[in-house]
């Protein structure tokens, strides 16, 4: 694509984007009557017009039904494939456009928890420590949540993190902040005798650097050893394939790039090569064998598949925001999106790169960035920052001076971006 740095085209963009249309079934957030241009779908993505609907129809089954909703449908769905749908199988329906987003089988994906919570269960069933293996390879300043859940995990088990963490950082000299996946690969070669687990995030949130999922999942599946990955960012961003890569484990929230709302439900990912093994876990009544699940009976037999990680009753409102926000993603098809995603985040790259302020932390190899952008700006990060807003522009600030864009295929256009480099330029203007 040979881009020009003009209203007009960018306009002539949006004019032949076949997915233009998505952007009508969000609200796009407004100041002062005018919409803004929100490209923080990384942080907090948009809320469907749909979901406002999709809560009310829980509500209605509630008020009509009470505590047969669990068991019986609604019976006021307008959508003729939901009309059967009870509470009690609600996650079921959540599972073929979440297999689809993730590249997995829908009995491999099971929507559940929040994130971090999440992050715990499955290290409960996939980091075994014993006396020869009992380290952990992760990625330095990964996400704190990630670091934090890790750190009291390995306490937890009795062992001491600065023993057992492995850190895999960039290389200092070249003060880049990205990560080679050789890097990583050589670290689980060299490790491979003393490695319990991998945990790493497939998309890192502060350089916006997409790893090599693939790669290091064969890595590690050649030295046996369990790789999982939090996929906070990735998720409805980049294209996975998580069953072929023969990832064992994941998780991410819904509420960035899926738009599911402020603290949306979460998912897990667990292979189907663990389905047989009866991991050990921690658990809870629902992920129990749906059909004796009421019967009561002592000892826990897990569900098969990812559905066996489940530990409570679902939140059936916050279930029925992220059915409706995943499958307008699902409609869209993560491959329309790609497509997109990859000509607007490469048009948002060339109106940055006239601006010699600027240093783009993000690679600009496609096959390692999704939307977002992560931009370090000279002395003036702070200041930029604050115009940008005031300009109706919404990214976010990542201490100590990183900007982040994230231009999103389904709600935002190519003139959005055109308008990140129109106020670039009186920025740099006005500070000469
Ligand atoms: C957003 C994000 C989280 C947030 O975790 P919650 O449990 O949903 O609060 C965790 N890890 C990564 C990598 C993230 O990007």
């Amino acid at each position: 694509m040979i881009y020009e740095n003009n209203r007009a085209f960018a306009q002539a963009l949006d004019q032949v984007d076949p997915l233009r249309s998505f952007r009508e079934r969000f609200y796009i957030p407004q100041r002062d009557g005018r919409p803004l241009t929100y490209l923080c779908g990384n942080s907090l993505g948009l809320q469907p017009k749909a979901a406002r609907a999709a809560l009310e129809r829980e509500l209605t089954t509630w008020q009509n039904l009470g505590v047969e909703g669990w068991f019986e449908p609604g019976n006021h769905e307008p959508e003729a494939e939901l009309a059967e749908q009870t509470w009690l199988s609600y996650h079921t329906t959540c599972k073929s456009a979440l297999a689809h987003v993730a590249g997995a089988e829908p009995v491999e994906v099971c929507p559940m928890n929040a994130l971090t919570v999440n992050i715990h269960l499955l290290l409960a069933s996939f980091y075994r420590p014993d006396a020869r293996k009992n380290k952990i390879l992760t990625i330095k300043g990964d996400f704190p949540s990630d670091q934090y859940a890790l750190e009291t995990h390995v306490r937890h088990h009795g062992l001491n993190p600065t023993d057992v963490l492995i850190e895999i950082g960039p290389r200092p000299e070249e003060r880049t902040g990205l990560i080679h996946t050789t890097d990583i690969q050589h670290a689980i070669a060299a490790h491979a005798d003393e490695l319990a687990v991998i945990w790493m995030s497939g998309l890192n949130y502060y350089t916006g650097q997409v790893y090599n999922m693939a790669a290091i999942a064969e890595t590690a599946r050649q030295q046996c050893i369990p790789i999982g990955f939090d996929l906070a960012h990735a998720l409805g961003n980049v294209p996975l394939r998580l069953h072929d890569w023969g990832v064992d484990f994941a998780t991410w929230c819904s509420y960035k790039y899926l738009n599911g709302g402020p603290g949306a439900v979460s998912g897990v990912f667990v292979h189907e090569k663990h389905h047989l093994a009866n991991l050990p876990r921690l658990a809870g009544w629902w992920g129990y064998r749906e059909d004796k699940r009421f019967e009561m009976t002592p000892g826990f037999l897990p569900a098969p598949g990812a559905d066996g990680w489940q530990l409570s009753t679902p939140n059936i409102p916050a279930l029925a925001l992220h059915r409706a926000s995943l499958s307008i993603t699902a409609e869209a098809g993560m491959g329309a999106l790609r497509t997109k995603s990859e000509l607007l985040t490469g048009y948002l790259d060339y109106v940055l790169a006239p601006f010699d302020q600027i240093v783009v932390l993000t690679p600009s190899d496609p096959n390692q960035r999704g939307c977002q952008l992560s931009l370090l700006v000279r002395e003036q990060g702070k200041a930029l920052f604050t115009y940008l807003t005031e300009q109706g522009i919404i990214g976010d600030w990542r201490e100590p001076d990183c900007i982040r864009l994230a231009p999103t295929p389904l709600y935002n256009t190519f003139e959005d971006v055109w308008r990140v480099g129109d106020a670039l330029s009186r920025f740099f203007a006005r500070t000469a």
